[in-house]
């Protein structure tokens, strides 16, 4: 157990209109995947509270979009000071339900606030236009808020997931009820808890968990909730979607991407594995930006091969709460199940284990750290995402050949590439088919960056002054001039 300064911060209590519900007669037990303990039990809530949660939206809104846009900044600036104030235990809190190393987990709570403070500022420049339309005429266009948000969470980024979201919903002047995922509520609790202290009204911005797709289920057909915003897997996005299409909600989903790394023989080999690390192996292998395929010039692979295994095994693996980690768990036995078939599957077609491949003795639900070289595109890593702490290295020959395997999956969201050829540059940052492209840099995601994916990766952006776009409406008006 974390010991926390706010205890209360664990008490794994939703938040509806104001008020902690307590209690109901079913619940979920919050588990610590470095060591298989339950945390604490969280209300196991259902269409009932969803319903609730979406009447008391619509009861504060009205309220919340009539303030001016310089009090929403200050409410906003406000929760930021107060998630900076309780930084190491939201990430003690982070660490131990979800299991990232806290040196990770203290950067995740860190860049939740920036959105926070991001959209803190963007609230005061939701700026209209006026278009000189004709001799007898003005058009003027408003931006409003879109109305009610509903949103649903991933368990990879406990804080940051739900801040991307909340905070320009709020900016905008919407009302939102969050399902954070029920493998990882803690966090998000705390963070709806710090708004109130904040000063958002209660009603403005709820959140409940347990039953997902009964919550989904009047989050995405409730006439009253305008706006869906998804982040999480494909297969649920598009289910997701499909169930918004009924009442033609508005829709931002972002989805899982199967992210290209290409290493060019010209590449500084010291940035090329220092970037492959931060995006492959960071929060061990699970993020939807996480390099899936790494794809290595033959002249340069087998020097990076070496130097990126030396770097593998050298991690240092083990609860994220204890000493120097490098390395958590994974954050279920089927997410570790899938990254132990990934391995076999390749395996058995002929890839070879650098470093790693095996489970790993510090718990359960930890892996090794792992090299594969010899991968090929039949092989189930390279069709899906593994989500774990596994490395392939597919050999190329040319850019052409490269670029041609990057673009070879329905994903779209982020890719990667080393070089130093300014006109390979160019040619990759228009040719590869994705959102985000990290060029000799393996950590894109930042507040000013606008955060989204392109093909079955998703729809809409998050994060920039693009991300408050999502939660806004334009209308236009016709002024006629006498
Ligand atoms: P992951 O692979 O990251 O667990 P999921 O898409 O399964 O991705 O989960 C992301 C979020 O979607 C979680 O909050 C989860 O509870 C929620 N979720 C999963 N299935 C459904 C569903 N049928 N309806 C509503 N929410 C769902």
């Amino acid at each position: 157990q974390p010991s926390l300064s706010r205890p209360e911060f664990a008490a794994g209590l939703p938040i509806v209109d104001g008020e902690a519900i307590a209690t109901t007669e079913r619940a979920i037990a919050v588990i610590n995947p470095a060591t298989g303990m339950a945390l604490t039990e969280i209300p196991l809530l259902g269409a009932v509270e969803a319903n609730r949660a979406v009447e008391s939206n619509a009861r504060a809104f009205g309220e919340w979009r009539a303030h001016s846009a310089a009090e929403r900044a200050a409410i906003l600036h406000a929760w930021f000071a107060l998630v900076r104030e309780n930084r190491n235990d939201l990430a003690m809190l982070l660490t131990a339900e979800q299991g990232k190393p806290l040196a990770e987990a203290l950067g995740e709570i860190d860049y939740a606030a920036s959105f926070i403070q991001w959209f803190a500022e963007e609230a005061r420049r939701i700026n209209g236009e006026i278009i000189p339309a004709q001799r007898d005429r003005r058009v003027l266009v408003l931006k409003q808020p879109v109305g009610l948000v509903g949103a649903i969470t991933p368990w990879n980024f406990p804080a940051a997931m739900i801040t991307r979201k909340v905070a320009p919903a709020l900016a905008a002047g919407c009302t939102v009820t969050l399902k954070p995922a029920e493998l990882t509520p803690l966090t998000a609790f705390a963070l709806a808890r710090l708004a109130l202290e904040a000063g958002v009204p209660a009603g403005t911005f709820n959140v409940i968990a347990g039953d997902a797709p009964a919550i989904g289920s009047v989050l995405t057909s409730h006439p009253g909730v305008a706006k869906f915003t998804f982040t999480g897997s494909t297969t649920v996005g598009k289910l997701l979607t499909a169930q918004c299409a009924t009442t033609l909600k508005r829709v931002s989903m972002e989805l899982g991407g199967n992210a290209p790394l290409i290493v060019f023989d010209d590449a500084d080999i010291d940035v090329a594995v220092a970037g492959t690390i931060a995006s492959k192996f960071r929060n061990t292998g699970q993020t939807c930006v996480c390099a899936n395929r790494i794809l290595v010039q033959n002249g340069i692979h087998d020097r990076f091969a070496e130097a990126l295994a030396a770097r593998v095994a050298a991690f240092r693996v083990g609860n994220g709460l204890e000493g120097e980690t490098d390395q958590g768990p994974l954050i279920t036995a089927a997410a570790l199940q899938k990254v132990r078939e990934h391995v076999g599957d390749a395996v058995g077609r002929g890839a070879r284990i650098v470093t790693g491949g095996e489970g790993h003795e510090a718990g359960e639900l930890f892996h090794q750290p792992t090299v594969l070289t010899g991968a090929n595109p039949d092989m189930r890593l390279a069709l899906e995402e593994t989500f774990g702490p596994v490395a392939p290295l597919f050999r190329f020959e040319t850019e052409a050949e490269a670029l041609t395997l990057a673009n070879s999956t329905r994903s779209g969201l982020a890719a990667y590439a080393f070089t130093r050829d300014m006109d390979r540059f160019w040619r990759l940052a228009e040719g590869l088919e994705v959102g985000m492209v990290g060029v000799n840099n393996g950590i894109i995601s930042s507040e000013t960056m606008p955060f989204g994916g392109v093909k079955e990766s998703g729809l809409g952006r998050e994060g920039s002054r693009h991300g408050i776009d999502e939660f806004l409406e334009l209308k236009a008006i016709s002024l006629g001039l006498p």
